[in-house]
């Protein structure tokens, strides 16, 4: 019974957040009769209070405290498994360290990016190997992005050392991203006036003009390291002893002596494979955040972001394409902002999209709404 019940489950089914031990139709309702109910603790990500029902009619209705404990059974050895599939029971174990399963596709990047890295730096490898690294690195500074907007990991230890991973790897210390990207980018979105000043704003220089007159590209991308992280360092000397900035320290000290016996080991091949990606991400990360927001009204949620659909940016990207839902909706995990964005778009069509893109959108809406 209990195995029918695993080999029930679909793909989309194991990736959804994992339910406390009882079943969602045990809970009862959420929003009307009959509807399985989101726990309580897991509100925040649920997309339903801004972003309508989509997510509800993915979540499974299986009893999960049958599961875990076939899985637990399994695992230690005790009982019989009951047949169950083995991936099932894998998912099952994984989902009590990692929030979302579909986050070992994350963490395994993350291992692989530092692992090329280390082995190019001791093998002494052509230069050549820092472009696949540095594609590699991209992808873990969308991982740290995620990361700290919603931990990968229930562990609060494991989270630290992810940190510390993509730190060594993409040179970027969580805290003092978080801190800049989370307390302060999403915070104040682009503005810079007396009370709301966005440190990454592409309006904070003089001649500039809120919304419609930003800095240029060439100035924004060169200026974005020394602006961006040369006020976060700012605020940890001014919060000597705040959790952001403990957080940075011990990131430091960790990262910052492992730099070294690796400089000490290789130096040409650290600044090969560490140090240039590393500088290539600080003015990488200008350059995106000026694609994402320029042109921007920044009248509504509807208009606050851009959003870039392809194929690159969504699947290669985890998603960062859809950055108006996410500016929507900061800790909604990244699998989900595809139908945040959906029903955005419905809400009000060519939401975050490029004028010409938009436009497209907005005419095939209205011929829609024509012909029914
Ligand atoms: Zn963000």
């Amino acid at each position: 019974m209990l195995a029918g019940d695993l080999a029930g489950l679909t793909f989309t089914e194991t990736l959804a957040p994992r339910a406390p031990f009882r079943s969602f139709r045990e809970k009862g309702s959420h929003h009307a009769e009959g509807k399985p109910e989101i726990p309580k603790r897991r509100i925040n990500d649920c997309p339903e209070h801004v972003c309508g029902s989509l997510i509800h009619a993915r979540m499974p209705v299986v009893n999960l405290a049958g599961a875990n404990a076939a899985a637990q059974e399994s695992i230690v050895g005790k009982g019989k498994s009951d047949g169950a599939p083995l991936l099932v029971l894998i998912v099952m174990h994984v989902s009590r360290l990692i929030r979302y399963p579909i986050d070992i596709v994350s963490v395994s990047i993350v291992l692989c990016a530092l692992s090329l890295q280390l082995t190019a730096l001791a093998r002494n490898w052509p230069w050549y190997f820092v472009f696949p690294i540095f594609f590699l690195i991209r992808e873990v500074n969308l991982i740290e992005h995620n990361h700290m907007h919603l931990s990968i990991f229930r562990s609060r230890f494991l989270n630290a050392l992810l940190g510390w991973m993509c730190h060594l790897s993409g040179g970027v210390p969580l805290d003092s991203y978080r801190l800049h990207h989370v307390t302060n980018h999403h915070r104040y979105n682009n503005r810079f006036d007396a009370g709301r000043r966005d440190w990454s704003s592409l309006f904070g220089f003089r001649g500039t003009r809120f919304p419609d007159r930003p800095i240029s590209k060439a100035y924004y991308v060169l200026s974005f390291p020394f602006l961006a992280h040369g006020e976060t360092l700012l605020w940890f000397l001014r919060s000597p002893t705040s959790k952001p900035t403990r957080g940075f320290i011990v990131s430091m000290a960790i990262v910052g002596p492992v730099s070294l016996f690796l400089a000490w080991l290789n130096p040409v091949g650290f600044v090969t494979f560490f140090v240039i990606p590393w500088v290539g991400i600080l003015f990488g990360m200008g350059n995106n955040n000026y694609d994402q927001h320029k042109g921007c009204e920044m009248t509504d949620t509807h208009n606050a972001a851009n959003s870039f659909l392809t194929f690159y940016y969504t699947v290669l990207s985890f998603n960062v394409g859809y950055h108006l839902a996410h500016h929507h909706k900061p800790n909604l995990h990244w699998s989900l902002l595809p139908d945040c964005h959906e029903a955005l778009m419905r809400s009000k069509p060519g939401s975050g999209l490029q004028p010409q893109l938009a436009a497209t959108v907005r005419e095939s809406a209205r011929a829609c709404s024509e012909s029914s």
